[in-house]
């Protein structure tokens, strides 16, 4: 097969909580696509890239057999599609190329408001529902417990009222959806991510080549959103204080100010923001004009 003219292709979820993150991901990194139709792959114009939109339970599966090249998923998802198919005996296989900076939740146990709970011990002998029988499964053995797994695809967080099972174990993020329905989260049991994939066996030239060209700038947009670009007017007699106020900069940029001697313009990329506590101590110096801006692309 001519499998060197192959186009990379990257599984995205269609729609839900991943999508809107992934498809911003893929835009800063320069991908010009036109997602608006709906279609399910959708042609990256300037590379030689398609993207494959799709639920998010088959992202991982795809990437573990080779029919994607590389994927945005849960953690989540991703684990227990690999728990699942070890059980199974089926190629359980990939790389994580990236931790992202979205799609943060945790998998955690709860039970009605009212009920005491000490621990996981408290589960034994209970039924409890969930989506992901295969983590909340390792979960119980890591803890000795025995208790009878429910699988349901989806209100899970109704499952208690309904008189289905006794407890959850369901996806958090505020907390918000549990106390609704009269419950309370006790155990987290996974913290998750989303993150990138890449498939094993993949040896393409081409298509590493392109992978080795989108990483950097996956990194550069990654470590743009939690950077900072600070300027700001400084006292001269009090530059010391003021540098050992900002976040990261042993060595910021001075430039001169026209026709003020006293005074000098300092610049820094900083990893962090400025507090309004920090520019109120910089201002209570004699620093002004102290302006924080995002920034949008970066490369070391
Ligand atoms: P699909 O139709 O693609 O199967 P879905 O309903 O299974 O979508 P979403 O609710 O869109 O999935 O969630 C996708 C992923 O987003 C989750 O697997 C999880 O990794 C992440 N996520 C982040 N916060 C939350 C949350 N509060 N609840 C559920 N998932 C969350
Ligand atoms: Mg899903």
């Amino acid at each position: 097969p001519a499998t060197e003219s192959k186009r990379l292709r990257i599984a995205m979820q269609k729609s839900g909580r991943l999508s809107v993150d992934s498809q911003a991901l893929f835009t800063s990194c320069g991908l010009k696509i036109n997602l608006r139709e709906q279609r399910l792959i959708a042609h990256v114009e300037n590379m030689d890239i398609d993207i494959l939109r799709v639920r998010d339970d088959d992202i991982p599966g795809l990437v573990m057999d080779g029919v994607c090249d590389l994927g945005i998923v849960g953690e989540n998802v991703l684990e227990e599609e690999s728990l699942q198919r070890q059980l199974d005996n089926d190629s359980f296989d990939y790389t994580v190329l990236k931790r992202l900076d979205f799609g943060g939740c945790r998998l955690s146990i709860a039970v009605p408001q009212e009920e005491a709970y000490q621990g996981p011990a408290a589960l034994e002998g209970k039924t409890i529902a969930t989506t992901y029988p295969r983590l909340l499964g390792r979960y119980l053995k890591q803890q000795g417990v025995n208790a009878r797994i429910v699988t349901l695809k989806g209100s899970v967080e109704v499952a208690p009222r309904a008189g289905l099972a006794d407890a959850i174990c369901d996806l958090v993020s505020t907390g918000a959806t549990l106390e609704a329905n009269g419950l309370k989260e006790v155990d987290v049991i996974y913290r998750s991510k989303a993150v990138l994939i890449q498939r094993k066996d993949l040896t393409d030239s081409k298509q590493l080549k392109l992978i080795n060209k989108l990483m950097p700038r996956i990194n550069g947009v990654m470590q743009a959103n939690e950077s900072k670009y600070i300027m700001l007017h400084a006292p001269r007699a009090k530059l010391d204080q003021v540098i050992a106020l900002l976040p990261g900069a042993e060595n910021p940029t001075m430039l001169p100010l026209a026709g003020n001697d006293s005074m000098v313009a300092i610049h820094v990329v900083s990893s962090e923001t400025l507090f309004w506590e920090t520019m109120e101590q910089l201002k209570a110096l004699g620093a002004s004009s102290i302006l924080v801006l995002p920034i949008e692309k970066m490369m070391e």
